[in-house]
């Protein structure tokens, strides 16, 4: 019908519009490079990007709350219990994979070869014990104050600064200070918070909340039918903004080319080291997560993630998970027709705990740090890593730069110095965006295969929430 084909135009050209967006940001990003723009004036330019960052942060609090309650109301306890179940195993499957092709990889090419003479650093980052961690990460799923876990995050143990951080590779300094430094200083990484919410908390208390409409049968209704209409008011919000996503996402990108330092610096350890965590992101991304995708669901991955694209490079330009979350919702549902029930129930608990790829960078970082001090780790210490760095992909935040915070768990955990977290800051930004768009991949591949799995309870439980006809 005429509707299709306007449909199937608006998809591509939206496709289209943003890898134009990418193509045009890199560019531009380049050539304004020579003229040196002070941070004020890259502030000024980089502005319709920072706005796409604010419009996209603004929708995940009422996207989240809303999605999940109506995904949970909308099924009958067994078939969220089953689906939860899926969910969670596949979570736990594919961060141990990553965290292991992580560890095979840095293992093989061994960056962290030679010296340290390479660095020189100065400042240091608060020490932190691994078990005040995990004790914050259970605390923060049980908000005392509902209305201030959607205001602020709470001051943890956890909750140190990184203050104004300067290395010196091979004579270039690097520092985390200024964009960096105000951003670290407006969101304190509190494990599992969003940009000034408590997302975990927020997200424990709505599942149950959910659960708990669905079960009340009439007396629950107007509560389920609020929240319905609570989420269909924002995902067409979050169409609106889909709109303006490519001239933010250019803006960003160039932005961020025209402020970043000098990469010659990159050659020696740093530069093998960030050979070496793209060689583990792809294998995850194009090789691990297809391959599983299809031996479950029997699908073509690639076809599943060209639906995807425009989430995948949101990802790639805000470095936020949680901020391309609306984006990641538009694309399962609307490219992919992925069941409503299904993706309102496994996306925001996938943005917020499954993350791959800041699993396969923490474990890998952590053993780069190893190589370069000349420290020895022996099999429980890699062991510990791994178990370490699954608990820290879970309780970064879905924010730019989060893993490069919870890496202090990891490192503390083997006693390996936690300040020299600062040696990878210099690239870090860089493999931030790699790893975001794993970590949006992989949740978005797992709606893929749990919708796959659940096809029984989802034809037999109410189709009022579901968007498409579930095949057998
Ligand atoms: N920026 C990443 C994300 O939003 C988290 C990280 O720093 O690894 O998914």
């Amino acid at each position: 019908t005429k509707d299709d084909v306007k449909g199937f135009f608006i998809r591509n050209a939206f496709v289209i519009f943003t890898i134009a967006a990418v193509i045009i940001g890199i560019i531009l990003g380049f050539a304004l490079r020579p003229y040196k723009m002070s941070y004020r004036e890259v502030k000024f330019f980089s502005f319709p990007g920072e706005l796409l960052m604010r419009m996209l942060q603004m929708l995940v609090l009422p996207l989240l709350v809303s999605s999940l309650i109506t995904g949970m109301a909308a099924l009958d306890s067994r078939a969220s219990g089953k689906m939860g179940m899926r969910a969670v195993v596949y979570y736990t499957t594919t961060t141990v994979i990553a965290v292991f092709t992580g560890i095979v990889m840095v293992l093989i090419i061994h960056p962290g070869k030679g010296s340290r003479d390479e660095f020189t650093k100065q400042q240091q980052i608060e020490q932190v014990s691994p078990a005040d961690a995990f004790l914050d990460l259970i605390r923060n799923m049980f908000p005392p104050n509902l209305v201030e876990a959607c205001t602020k995050q709470f001051k943890t143990q956890y909750a140190k600064r990184i203050v104004h951080v300067t290395v010196t590779v091979n004579d270039t300094i690097f520092t985390l200070n200024g964009s960096q430094a105000i951003a670290q200083e407006e969101m304190i990484p509190v494990p599992g918070s969003v940009n000034g919410i408590n997302a975990l908390g927020l997200v424990v208390f709505s599942l149950c909340f959910g659960l708990i409409i669905g079960s009340m049968r009439e007396q629950g209704q107007p509560l389920k039918d609020f929240f319905d209409s609570l989420n269909e008011a924002i995902m067409r919000l979050v169409a609106i903004i889909m709109w303006y996503a490519p001239i933010g996402i250019l803006f960003l990108i160039a932005g961020k080319i025209v402020e970043m330092e000098d990469i010659s610096a990159m050659g020696g350890q740093l530069g093998m080291y960030t050979v070496t965590v793209i060689c583990g992101l792809f294998i995850h991304a194009i090789f691990v997560l297809p391959m599983l995708y299809f031996v479950i669901t029997r699908k073509n991955p690639f076809i599943f993630i060209a639906g995807l694209l425009q989430a995948l490079i949101t990802a790639l330009g805000t470095s936020s998970s949680s901020a391309t979350l609306p984006i990641t919702f538009k694309c399962l549902e609307e490219n992919n027709k992925v069941d409503k029930r299904v993706t309102r129930f496994v996306l925001p608990v996938g943005a917020t705990i499954n993350m791959d790829g800041t699993a396969l960078y923490e474990a890998l970082a952590a053993i780069f740090i190893a190589q370069v001090n000349d420290y020895d780790l022996n099999f429980g210490q890699i062991l510990t890593i791994s178990i370490t760095a699954t608990a820290a992909s879970i309780g970064a935040a879905g924010i730019p730069q989060a893993g490069l915070v919870t890496m202090v768990i990891v490192l503390t955990s083997v006693g390996l110095p936690t300040d020299d977290i600062t040696l990878i800051i210099a690239v870090d930004w860089f493999l931030d965006r790699l790893r975001t768009t794993t970590n949006v991949l992989g949740d978005s591949i797992g709606a893929g295969i749990v919708e796959h799995l659940s096809r029984h309870e989802l034809t037999n439980n109410d189709p009022e929430v579901g968007n498409s006809v579930v095949e057998e």
